[in-house]
């Protein structure tokens, strides 16, 4: 076993859950729900990671997710939807019939709409010449979706199932082994010559994946590109926090446990083998399986000796690379700055050379649009984020990091303003997030957003599941297959919850 403790406990579990974001959740809860005994260990105070929230003066900020697919009734895509369910809790959600407005480069303006022809139609006007390529382009991606759509999802790594699954819905099978290996920017320029319109594609990816089509899995997009016209965008009432918050008390009623400000510093070893993890107070817990919702580079670096690294993560490390993290500006506004029409979320950008740079895309939204009880009477909120990398924040003394990210904050409010006309005239609150709070509070390496591909790679082919080399260490969350997201990580957190249930023999 490494190192020494100061205090045993000696409680066993079935399975113990480093971090309490919604892939671990997801894990719990499933696991919980078959009869596991379950302790979910988080460091912050509240559960949710990068889907929780924050309160600051009447308002309820969320930290992160606010675009949040898999609350749709019907399918089998809608994850977030069925993790709530499987421990008897629901919550009320609403919809949002625009996905996002874009603000582009050349005035391109445009809306996607929760209807489909209406969106294809409105992109159509755009782009006259490429109507046949545009409705192609888009229908391919709904080939992908009902493949994932027609099919309980489960773990990829559990043969029993693979088996089931194909015997049940053997063309969708084929269908996904089919698109696995394609990113989308391959087969946008299959149907689409349009430079401008190629642009357009590789911000409809970067928007979620934060890599242009080319990097983009196509496996990922035909999720995004259709359930946002067939679930849809749904916003949960009270804010993003509420999941987490009802995934606990789901947990908490199959007797599952979570305690707070445990921030786990080791994964304990014995003969090769995860058999437990040691807390900064030096408090031990064992269970039979450990699974980590920590990043792989947090996991693999720091709760193990980063000397030991498996090959195969050392090679995981050299085809992924972490993405940007952001700077994030939370705003309280008068309600007379948002004009009646007013979209939940937006994406700016003014030049599209600009679209990865460091602060180049803007991302907003506007969710008491929605949902009115998160901010005083006739204010609103607008979270409005763009990627930063830690390296611009670091070096700093204290007064000269607050002046930076003041400087940087009035550069994102300026910009803003030429969307939102008044809001500097308008501001009742403002608090600042860089790379180094997301870091802190999430406690994710670099503060970042989770892997993107280091270069072009064939689809979703090289992103792990969630067994590790490690005998007893799961991994989940997004940086396990199928990547980022709340929908996505709650897959993440299905398959992983499987793969144990059948190792245990729940
Ligand atoms: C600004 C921003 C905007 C986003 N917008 C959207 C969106 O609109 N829609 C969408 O679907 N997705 C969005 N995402 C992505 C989505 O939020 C994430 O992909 C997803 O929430 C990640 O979940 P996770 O379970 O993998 O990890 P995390 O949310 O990172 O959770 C990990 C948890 O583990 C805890 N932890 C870590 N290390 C330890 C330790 N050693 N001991 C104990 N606890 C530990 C952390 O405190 C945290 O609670 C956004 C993300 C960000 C940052």
């Amino acid at each position: 076993m490494t190192g020494k403790s100061t205090a045993i406990a000696t409680n066993d579990y079935d399975v113990i859950i480093i971090g309490s974001g919604m892939g671990g959740l997801v894990t719990a809860t499933q696991l919980a729900a078959k009869g596991a005994k379950v302790l979910v260990l988080e460091k912050y105070l509240i559960p949710g990671g990068s889907a929780g929230y924050f309160e600051r003066e009447g308002y309820r900020f969320d930290v992160g997710a606010s675009m949040i697919f898999g609350f749709g009734t019907e399918g089998t895509t809608n994850l977030l939807t069925r993790a709530l369910d499987a421990v008897n809790v629901s919550l009320e959600t609403i919809p949002d019939l625009v996905q996002i407005h874009y603000h582009l480069p050349n005035n391109l303006d445009l809306k996607v709409h929760k209807n489909y022809d209406k969106f294809i139609d409105k992109l159509t006007a755009k782009f006259p010449h490429e109507k046949v390529g545009i409705r192609r382009f888009y229908d391919e991606c709904w080939q992908v979706f009902n493949c994932l759509n027609a099919m309980e999802l489960l773990s990829l790594e559990e043969p029993r199932y693979l088996m089931r699954v194909f015997f049940q819905h053997p063309f969708a099978c084929l269908g996904l082994v089919k698109y696995l290996p394609q990113n989308v920017g391959d087969i946008a320029r299959r149907y689409i010559s349009d430079p401008e319109l190629l642009k357009f594609i590789d911000m409809e990816c970067y928007c979620w994946s934060v890599v242009p089509a080319d990097k983009t899995p196509m496996i990922n997009a035909g999720m995004v590109f259709s359930d946002r016209h067939y679930g849809g965008i749904n916003y949960p009432k009270g804010g993003v926090g509420t999941i987490a918050e009802k995934l606990v008390e789901g947990l908490e009623k199959f007797g599952g446990k979570i305690e707070y400000k445990s921030r786990v510093t080791n994964i304990l070893m014995e003969k090769d083998r995860a058999i437990g993890v040691r807390l900064a107070n030096g408090k031990e817990y064992r269970a039979k399986r450990i699974v980590s919702n920590a990043t792989r580079w947090d996991t693999f670096e720091k709760l193990l000796p980063s000397s030991r690294m498996p090959k195969k993560e050392i090679k995981w490390q050299q085809r992924y690379e972490k993405s940007p993290s952001f700077l994030s500006l939370h705003l309280g506004v008068k309600s007379e700055v948002l004009p009646t029409g007013t979209e939940c979320h937006h994406i700016l950008l003014e030049k599209w050379e600009a679209m990865e740079d460091e602060q180049g895309t803007i991302f907003v939204s506007i969710p008491t649009l929605l949902d009115p009880s998160l901010a005083p009477k006739d204010h609103h909120i607008i979270h409005t984020f763009t990627p930063s990398y830690m390296k611009e924040w670091q070096g700093f003394s204290d007064q000269e990091y607050q002046h930076k990210k003041e400087e940087a904050a009035s550069h994102l409010v300026e910009r803003l303003e030429k969307v939102f006309p008044g809001l500097i005239e308008g501001l009742d609150y403002q608090e600042v997030g860089t790379p180094r709070t997301h870091r802190r509070f999430l406690g994710r390496d670099q503060g970042t957003y989770g892997p993107i591909p280091s270069r072009k790679l064939p689809g979703l082919l090289g992103m792990p599941f969630n067994r590790t080399v490690i005998p007893g260490l799961y991994c989940v969350g997004d940086s396990t297959f199928p990547g980022q997201g709340l929908n996505a990580v709650a897959f993440s957190g299905f398959a992983c919850s499987h793969r144990i249930a059948v190792d245990l023999g729940l």
